[in-house]
């Protein structure tokens, strides 16, 4: 920690913009005691603006909610009444749509969770484990949107896990294509989220919009970064998405093609000797294991494995031969965690050592 004190001297304060939902209260648990980032704002809708965060926030949480945090005043997630030059948004993306660039415009440096810009060719999707170089887009995004700030988000949730495993996959024996179903936790709707009545005792075969990102984010990121966009990964992948009566954690059952076949212990070995590109490590939230692949028959499991790595590192398991396809293998993440607050900070982490937020 001394080291990450060192780097810049002093913290950046930092807004969470939509701070009391269910990745805004993780944004305040994780930002809490930060070596980098101190919260110095906290924003909300309407309903809880000029109210206490301890008064308006419905705290879902085991950790108690941070002593600070209690008695900050909720703004209005308006650039003007916000003074940090790095804003954490866990807004719905209907919100963040104009919301975001609006900081941006401020010279506010966002990191954000929604999907409303994630592919757009001018925006980093990143994983810090997987494309760090991708952050390069940050000056075309400036030039063509000509504003002092930058929008870099973080993935979908559910793709997360799988996007960390497919690289090293990739990289040592091409894909051809992939298949995954997901089983995605309560908690992945956001607070209050699904309906009890719909998903106790049940599965819901539907989640809007999801198939379609977990089909086309992971391309983005497996892309290779030119001037000014990502030329996306050549190869096609088809998800089925399920809602499922867990509260944290999404798992996806994968199956992936090779382009080049490669025995298992190759296959578990490429899984489990991956590591970060060297900007990412060491960082205050990168995990110190990026995957930890089971042996056991029956793991991983939501309930047993969800906290690995305080919740950063991706768990997999179950990896065996495929009849249709290459291998099969069994893929959990905390979605709150390393699927959004958790992998939001990461980014802005890599930012911070990439030169590209400074306190100045
Ligand atoms: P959520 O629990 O519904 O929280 C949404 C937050 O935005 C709340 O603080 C809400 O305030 C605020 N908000 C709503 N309308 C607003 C407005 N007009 N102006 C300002 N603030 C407004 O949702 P969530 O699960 O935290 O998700 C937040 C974002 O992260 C979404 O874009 C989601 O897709 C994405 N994401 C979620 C997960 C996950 O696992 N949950 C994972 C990855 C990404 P009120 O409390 O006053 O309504």
């Amino acid at each position: 920690m001394d080291e990450q004190k060192n780097l810049l001297g002093h913290r950046i304060p930092v807004a969470v913009l939509g701070a009391t939902g269910a990745v805004g209260q993780r944004f305040v648990q994780l930002l809490d005691g930060h070596p980098w980032f101190e919260v110095v704002a906290l924003t909300g809708s309407d309903r809880a603006v000029g109210q206490k965060y301890s008064e308006t926030c419905h705290w879902i949480l085991a950790d108690p909610m941070p002593g600070w945090a209690r008695g900050l005043e909720v703004l209005p997630t308006d650039p003007e009444k916000v003074n940090a030059p790095l804003a954490f948004s866990a807004l719905p993306s209907s919100v963040a749509r104009t919301a975001e660039p609006s900081f941006a415009q401020k010279g506010v440096a966002v990191c954000s969770n929604a999907s409303a810009f994630r592919q757009a060719p001018d925006v980093p999707l990143i994983l810090p484990e997987v494309n760090p170089d991708h952050t390069g887009l940050v000056h075309a995004q400036r030039r063509a949107r000509s504003w002092p700030g930058m929008i870099v988000t973080n993935p979908n949730c559910t793709i997360t896990g799988m996007t960390i495993v497919l690289k090293p996959l990739l990289d040592a024996f091409g894909i051809k294509r992939a298949f995954v179903v997901s089983l995605q936790a309560v908690s992945g709707a956001g607070y209050p989220g699904v309906p009890s009545i719909d998903v106790l005792s049940n599965v819901v075969p539907f989640i809007d919009g999801e198939e379609e990102k977990m089909e086309l984010e992971p391309l983005k990121m497996l892309g290779i970064l030119q001037s000014a966009s990502i030329a996306p990964a050549g190869f096609a992948i088809s998800a089925h998405a399920n809602r499922v009566p867990v509260p944290e954690g999404h798992m996806v059952c994968l199956s992936v093609e090779f382009e080049r076949p490669g025995a298992i212990q190759d296959v578990a070995q490429a899984i489990t000797g991956f590591q970060a590109p060297e900007i990412s490590r060491g960082l205050p939230s990168a995990p110190q294991s990026v995957i930890e692949l089971k042996d056991e028959a029956d793991r991983p499991q939501p309930r047993l494995d969800l906290m690995a790595g305080h919740g950063m590192t991706t768990v997999a398991g179950r990896l065996r031969p495929d009849p249709i396809f290459d291998y099969k293998v069994v893929i959990l993440s905390h979605n709150t965690i390393r699927g959004a607050a958790g992998g939001s900070i990461y980014n802005a982490e890599l930012l911070v050592k990439q030169g590209l937020i400074t306190n100045g």
